[in-house]
């Protein structure tokens, strides 16, 4: 329900009397700090945003926005890149990074219980004092929050061996629109009672409830990793290599690839000694038990050789490891450097067909005429074809949206799909019907309707 000036002004009223000013922020100034996320290009100012401490602060920034029809945008740290956390017009943003403390750490149960507010990093460090891990490592993981992991189901360098998001989420806590909180999950290994609405939420990008407490499955640490590069002089030879690597039956933690614009931009920006005539550099990683990753990491050398590598290169001490790592770890930074607007996608197909989606990447950006950069993790067929543009240039701006749709139509056509792991926000709204059809649309909606019959919770945002 679109909301209008004077429903946004009784808000802050009630707002600013329940919660007390400082939590209620209205300054244009501050306003104008979360007018936007990581996504390019997309921006709106908000009505106010509440930064809220308290879980009951939550129920009530709802129960308000309920009563007086104004719209609520969830906000993490706002790193996401399909627009999700872009405030709606006349919108609350409500902002959880103050709700962020580490609850508990169960070490019998291998579980930690976290608020939502909690830095993905926070997350990974507490895992590890306790002596255990948790894997999930979005290349935001430094910024973004364990509630915006959550919301995007956000994946990470380590996907293709340890899973996404969803994998480690047991239980949530979620606030509804009305201000109710429903509990969701458990620390039981084995839980069928009823619906899974715990899945329902994860992934659902603040469309049906604002999630405020998180329930962790921690696992025991690999004893040890081996870090190889693999340097290609044809982009076939890599993207062969990484099928051979999952034929042999080798799961490696990550198998990540750089194409040569991000190749150049990243050596540009590290100076980490990388050539930069190469087609296409992967970053290669097992872990495990010390014999089976020696003898992995020996496999997958003889693989990529096979495969007409130029040359593998395997770090021998920790430092080293990270800092052949970092090639892939700095990719999205050294693009942005590159040019004035830096559009980051994000298309998954199936593994068998990632030689052809990279190949129709280039010609596709030959054909209008763009410049990008690829990366990602390969070795789970998710592509960031990386746009390097300037939004002032209205003719390029044109091309650059030709081109996106050419590049989303294919990755539907090879079966794959239009977001692997950034979500769809605003962003990726117009491509999701071509993507799914009708009846999956259908359903996404009465689901909607049942969680939010208003439309207040980041309305727009997936599907209008
Ligand atoms: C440099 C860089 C690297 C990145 N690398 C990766 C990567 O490797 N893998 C990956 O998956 N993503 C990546 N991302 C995207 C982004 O970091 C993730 O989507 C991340 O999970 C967003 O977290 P956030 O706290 O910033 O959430 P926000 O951007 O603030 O919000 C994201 C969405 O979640 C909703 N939301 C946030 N918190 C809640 C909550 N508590 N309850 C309900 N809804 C909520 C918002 O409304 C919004 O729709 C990257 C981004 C950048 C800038």
């Amino acid at each position: 329900m679109p909301s209008t000036r004077q429903d946004s002004v009784q808000a802050i009223e009630r707002l600013t009397q329940i919660l007390g000013q400082e939590r209620v922020r209205t300054s244009q100034e501050e306003l104008s700090v979360y007018a936007f996320d990581g996504t390019a290009i997309l921006h709106q100012l908000p009505a106010c945003v509440v930064l809220v401490d308290a879980v009951e602060q939550v129920a009530d920034v709802l129960r308000i926005a309920s009563e007086t029809c104004t719209p609520v945008v969830t906000r993490g740290s706002g790193t996401g890149l399909a627009g999700g956390s872009v405030p709606s017009p006349g919108c609350i943003v409500l902002c959880l990074v103050k709700l962020n403390r580490i609850l508990e750490v169960d070490t019998a149960n291998l579980t930690m219980t976290v608020e939502p507010g909690v830095l993905t990093q926070t997350i990974a460090d507490s895992a590890m004092s306790a002596g255990l891990f948790y894997p999930p490592d979005p290349g935001s993981i430094k910024i973004s929050t364990i509630g915006g992991n959550v919301a995007n189901n956000s994946g990470g360098l380590r996907g293709l061996k340890y899973g996404v998001t969803r994998d480690y989420v047991m239980a949530l806590d979620v606030a509804l629109v009305d201000g109710r909180i429903l509990k969701t999950g458990t620390k039981c290994v084995k839980d069928v009672a009823g619906f899974s609405l715990r899945d329902l939420f994860i992934g659902s990008e603040g469309t049906l409830g604002v999630i405020t407490k998180i329930t962790l499955k921690l696992i025991p640490p690999p004893e040890t990793k081996a870090t190889m590069l693999g340097l290609f002089d044809r982009m076939t030879d890599a993207a062969r290599t990484i099928s051979a690597i999952i034929e042999a039956r080798i799961i490696p933690c990550t198998l990540e690839f750089l194409d040569r614009t991000t190749v150049t931009c990243v050596e540009d920006y590290a100076h980490i000694g990388l050539p930069t005539d190469v087609e296409a550099l992967t970053l290669m990683e097992v872990d495990g038990h010390p014999a089976q990753v020696a003898e992995a990491a020996d496999e997958i050398e003889k693989i990529a050789r096979a495969h007409c590598a130029r040359d593998v290169r395997r770090a021998g001490s920790d430092d080293e490891a990270a800092q052949l790592a970092s090639a892939r770890r700095t990719a999205f930074s050294a693009l942005a450097r590159r040019a004035p607007t830096v559009i980051l996608e994000d298309v998954t197909v199936p593994r068998s067909q990632l030689a052809a989606m990279v190949a129709a990447i280039e010609s596709i950006a030959e054909e209008h005429d763009v410049e990008v950069g690829t990366f990602g993790h390969m070795g789970d067929g998710n592509l960031h074809p990386t746009f390097l543009t300037d939004e002032r240039d209205e003719q390029q701006m044109h091309r650059v949206e030709a081109a996106l749709k050419q590049v989303f139509e294919t990755a539907v056509e090879l079966g794959g799909t239009i977001t692997g792991e950034h979500g769809v926000g605003l962003a990726k709204k117009p491509f999701l019907p071509g993507a799914l059809g009708d009846v999956p649309l259908d359903v996404m909606r009465s689901l909607k309707g049942v969680f939010d019959p208003d439309g207040i919770l980041n309305p727009g945002k997936i599907f209008d």
